[in-house]
């Protein structure tokens, strides 16, 4: 996930992030809740809907395709964003990398077995619209724009045997490259720190599926292997910095990623892989990114959550639920109140 608030962690000008703040905050804020924006599928629907498209039996890959986390990305600004939203055109040619990494993963996936292949876009910075649709696999089920259930877990199910993300990034707060958390500097489940691969791990655990590979910088892989044991990673490059990186040419993770994601459904299929399941009720405690907590109308939006309550510091919350699936349409809610379209 990225947004647009990001060029304060990257270390843009101070002057332009102040002028940045100054002009949100005049403009009148858009307070449309997501049902009434374009019409929102309900999670649990939009999750039977999907069923309803996918194939009974065989083995089903579901992929997270995120940006930051691909071969010799670095930087946010030339490389994940468009023209139309102030970009770079090299951003064409990161498109590209990534509709290749989801491609060398279907490959590996499909040669140990792997039958059916959801792809979920779950870069945020240009609304969830970066794969390159014609040049996807053409087995592939894409789910594509926003506002979207659950952002990185659109349509996750119990028919789904194996989660994979791409191109991911280290939590908030590591030394990874574009290193961020949804819109937190921190969030944890029964205290343990979840990353975004941890959190799709936390929704996807509860309905038995694992979180079989993560790929993406050294910071990202090793985190998520403490964070959810010995899953498959690749590791594209190694952070100098949370801008620069010792990268491996594409062709070389193309084939990282299509071995690992054929060990990833064989460890999978002979139960070496198994769920991520945390003891009910689950306690969140969130803490919002600085430039938000700053943001006072953030604040009191995010607040008023239904079943969300202060505690733990400024622009920090607590909320306790039965349900992963619940948790993780709450984090959808406050992706809605800093990520419009
Ligand atoms: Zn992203």
């Amino acid at each position: 996930m990225r947004r647009l608030l990001l060029v304060a962690a990257l270390g843009f000008p101070l002057r332009a992030v102040a002028q940045g703040q100054a002009t949100r905050d005049t403009i009148p804020r858009d307070t449309t809740p997501p049902a009434a924006y374009f019409g929102v599928t309900e999670y649990k629907l939009a999750r039977q809907k999907l069923e309803q498209d996918m194939q009974r039996g065989g083995f089903s890959v579901y992929i997270i395709a995120d940006m930051e986390g691909l071969a010799a990305a670095v930087r946010n600004q030339t490389e994940m964003r468009p023209v139309s939203r102030g970009g770079s055109p090299q951003h064409e040619r990161f498109r590209q990398e990534l509709t290749d990494e989801i491609n060398a993963l279907i490959v590996g996936a499909r040669a140990a077995g792997a039958t059916q292949f959801i792809v979920n876009e779950g870069h945020g910075g240009t609304l969830f619209r970066n794969v390159l649709v014609d040049r996807l696999d053409p087995e592939a089920i894409l789910i594509r724009g926003y506002p979207k259930p659950i952002v990185m877990s659109t349509g996750l199910n119990p028919m789904v045997d194996a989660i994979m993300i791409v191109g991911a990034h280290a939590n908030a707060g590591s030394p990874g490259i574009i290193s961020h958390n949804f819109a937190f500097d921190s969030f944890t489940v029964n205290g343990r720190a979840l990353n975004e691969a941890g959190i799709a791990a936390f929704i996807g655990g509860e309905m038995g599926v694992p979180m079989a590979l993560a790929s993406g910088d050294d910071v990202l892989t090793a985190e998520t292997r403490q964070m959810l044991g010995p899953l498959e990673t690749v590791t594209v490059k190694t952070a100098f910095s949370r801008s620069a990186a010792a990268v491996l040419p594409p062709a070389t993770v193309h084939r990282l990623l299509r071995a690992g994601a054929a060990r990833a459904v064989r460890r999978v299929r002979a139960g070496e892989l198994r769920p991520l399941t945390l003891e009910k009720p689950y306690r969140v405690r969130f803490c919002l990114r600085q430039s938000y907590v700053k943001d006072e109308w953030v604040r009191a939006t995010v607040g008023q959550l239904d079943g969300v309550n202060p505690g733990g510091g400024p622009g920090c919350f607590g909320y306790t639920s039965d349900s992963a699936e619940a948790v993780g349409n709450l984090l959808n809610e406050i992706e809605w109140t800093v990520l419009k379209p």
